[in-house]
């Protein structure tokens, strides 16, 4: 059975939500979008990605022609309509139809679609016995160009990251900043544990700060860990005690070998382990339900 998509004020049957050739998303990269989590019948962090959406769109001067109550209800009747209690969800805003010039003053009504479907990631094996990653040639975007905060279209230097991870045989990428610190994975923040401390890079870095960072950082913190937001190398990871990425479509997958390296005893961590779970416990409560209660 096809999907139920939300496309510009409709409900659409897949087949006939379809974005104009001239769409400046499609020309140019020209917009902004969220991926979004439903566990348990419930959209996790809705309010966060909803926020981060607006947050993305007024960094690029884009104006979206919904409230973020508006949105907030085309996430959860998308899910509603597509019986997802579980499931991956897709919003995106594009500058809109405009002509084949990049003036985004020619695009005169931005297109909002929503998706809810689901997703994997990664194979389910590597959740178990932790992923090999490789640090790749390609730099992160330097933020004084197109600042890695803002969630845009814009995924071709993730892109050409994970080219490079698959022709290395491997399953994902650590992209570093052009000034050589770790910055994130190719759709993922990147953490490791060192002596007990949580170390993550800093948003101002030039990465994305990530929903399931923030919550991962928030959940080490209730439990009494030690959590930094630093700058660090690629020495630092191999010399950590674990290391792990985050993500709302990764979730939290166990990083055992970085550049051939072994992390730690090469064996997923205790301290990972205790954030899945903890982790797993929040996606049980937290963000609005999507059907009545
Ligand atoms: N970095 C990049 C480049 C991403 O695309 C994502 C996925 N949105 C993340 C990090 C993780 O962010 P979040 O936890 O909000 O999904």
């Amino acid at each position: 059975m096809g999907l139920t998509i939300y496309l510009d004020g409709e409900y659409l049957p897949e087949e006939k939500a379809v974005v104009s050739v001239f769409d400046h998303g499609l020309l140019y990269g020209d917009g902004v979008f969220e991926g979004i989590r439903a566990y348990h019948g419930r959209v996790f962090k809705l309010k966060e990605h909803i926020d981060r959406l607006y947050e993305s769109a007024k960094s690029i001067l884009l104006e979206i022609p919904l409230s973020r109550e508006e949105m907030q209800e085309v996430v959860l009747e998308t899910c509603r309509r597509n019986n997802i209690r579980d499931g991956y969800i897709r919003l995106v805003v594009t500058r809109g139809r405009g002509d084949l010039g990049l003036d985004p003053k020619k695009c005169p009504r931005p297109t909002v679609f929503c998706i809810a479907a689901t997703i994997q990631l990664y194979p389910p094996e590597f959740y178990e016995k932790g992923l090999e990653v490789i640090t790749v040639p390609t730099r992160r975007n330097v933020p004084e160009a197109l600042n890695p905060r803002i969630k845009s279209l814009n995924y071709l230097n993730n892109i050409l990251a994970k080219i490079e991870a698959g022709l290395y045989g491997v399953q994902e990428a650590i992209m570093l900043t052009s000034d050589g610190y770790v910055a994130e994975a190719t759709g993922d923040n990147i953490f490791i544990v060192k002596n007990g401390k949580l170390i993550t890079p800093p948003p101002h870095l030039g990465i994305l700060e990530g929903i399931t960072r923030n919550t991962v950082m928030a959940l080490a913190r209730e439990k009494g860990m030690a959590v930094f937001e630093k700058t660090f190398t690629r020495h630092d990871i191999f010399i950590a005690d674990e290391c792990f990425l985050t993500g709302t479509a990764a979730e939290i997958i166990p990083v055992v070998k970085v550049d051939g390296r072994p992390i730690g005893d090469g064996r997923p961590g205790a301290v990972t382990w205790e954030l899945i779970h903890a982790f797993r416990e929040l996606t049980k409560v937290d963000g609005p339900a999507i059907y009545p209660e």
